[in-house]
């Protein structure tokens, strides 16, 4: 039998799971999803998995299971209805690409993400300050990883850079060739029943570490819950790994685009860390620091205490930021229109039964 803590079953999602009226349910974590094809692991062993009516005709798509999200189903000849999603504890969400008003979540329930940029030419200090202020954005503890250290001659000096953006984040150095940092990573940065998720573009070398953690050896992992023998094999390719020290690990697909999303009244100091001590500073609480009388921000810009590239990454990422805002709110007057519409085609369906 699976244990569920070993998967980052904890009690925020007993409190909901024991809240749940049906307790005839099962429950178990999204693993892998490839289309409509997920594979869910529950005490059972591992599953295939489809959504049931309820979820494909009734939910928004931020409501769907997505990858890490913890599940009610019901089992019919060996495939895993998946009924309904448990509360999250945070979403990892970005802008959908090549779309102003729509957040795309990525992945649930994580406790720390793995910020990952390569010493080569992918380092680019603003990219990791906008995953890192996307991350704060989600509340999601990040942890940066510099790899690749093997390329350059003072890695401590991107270390350095990294802090001035003022993050407050542990900064690893590591090398999947040399095997830098692995050992420091596997026995002390990566906790039991920790879930945590491999973010950066592709070529940071996601792969070669995830591969290093696993100690090489996929398949076993992979395998372990089947051991049961319930459940199909399934050659879905998982994106979420229990290592051999027992943390957990999702990983993702390369990141080309990693569009800023808002969150309704969240102050921007919570997301640009480097502004705060000025921004206290400012005459106005709810200063945007662009043009105001009396802005601690533009001070600090005049006298060389803030540097002009930190600044100007803060213009750029939260200008995205409030752009996305507004449209979400026109969106939510759209929707709340569009809600009223179908209460009333359903209450329609359910008077004539169709
Ligand atoms: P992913 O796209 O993020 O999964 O990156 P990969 O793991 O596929 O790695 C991309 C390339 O970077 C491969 O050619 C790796 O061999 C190389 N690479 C990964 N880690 C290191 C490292 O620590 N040092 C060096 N020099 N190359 C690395
Ligand atoms: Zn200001």
């Amino acid at each position: 039998m699976v244990i569920l803590s070993n998967y980052g079953w904890n009690h925020f999602h007993q409190e909901n799971f024991s809240a749940h009226t049906n307790q005839e349910l099962s429950v178990g974590r999204v693993v892998s999803i490839k289309g409509f094809k997920y594979v869910v692991l529950s005490e059972q062993g591992e599953s295939e998995a489809e959504l049931s009516g309820k979820l494909l005709y009734g939910a928004a798509p931020e409501e769907l299971p997505k990858v890490g999200d913890w599940v009610l189903f019901k089992s019919y000849d060996s495939i895993a209805y998946l009924i309904e999603v448990l509360p999250r504890m945070n979403e990892l969400s970005r802008k959908t690409p090549g779309r102003q008003t729509s957040k795309q979540l990525l992945a649930t329930n994580i406790d720390f993400a793995l910020v990952i940029q390569g010493l080569d030419n992918d380092f680019n200090l603003m990219r990791l300050n906008r995953y890192l202020v996307q991350l704060a954005v989600c509340r999601i503890t990040p942890i940066v990883i510099l790899n690749k250290a093997d390329l350059v001659a003072n890695p401590e000096e991107y270390r350095n850079e990294v802090l001035r953006l003022k993050h407050d984040c542990p900064i690893y150095l590591c090398s999947t060739r040399t095997g830098l940092g692995m050992e420091e990573l596997k026995n002390s940065v990566l906790q039991k029943h920790f879930t945590y998720i491999l973010i950066g573009s592709s070529g940071v070398g996601k792969s070669s570490l995830l591969n290093m953690l696993l100690n090489n050896d996929t398949q076993k992992t992979g395998n372990t819950s089947d051991s049961t023998g319930k459940g199909k094999h399934t050659t879905t390719s998982r994106e979420l790994f229990l290592l051999p020290n027992g943390s957990l690990m999702i990983d993702t697909p390369g990141m080309r685009e990693f569009g800023l999303t808002a969150e309704e009244g969240q102050e921007s100091e919570i997301s640009f860390p480097a502004l705060q001590e000025f921004a206290a500073h400012c005459r106005y609480s709810d200063c945007k620091h662009i043009d105001e009388t009396g802005c601690g921000v533009l001070e600090a810009l005049q006298s060389g205490q803030l540097e002009a590239y930190i600044y100007e990454s803060y213009l750029k990422l939260s200008k995205e930021q409030r752009r996305f805002e507004v449209k979400a709110e026109d969106k939510k007057r759209l929707g709340k229109q569009f809600g009223k519409m179908t209460k009333e085609a359903n209450a329609y369906r359910k008077k004539y039964k169709y």
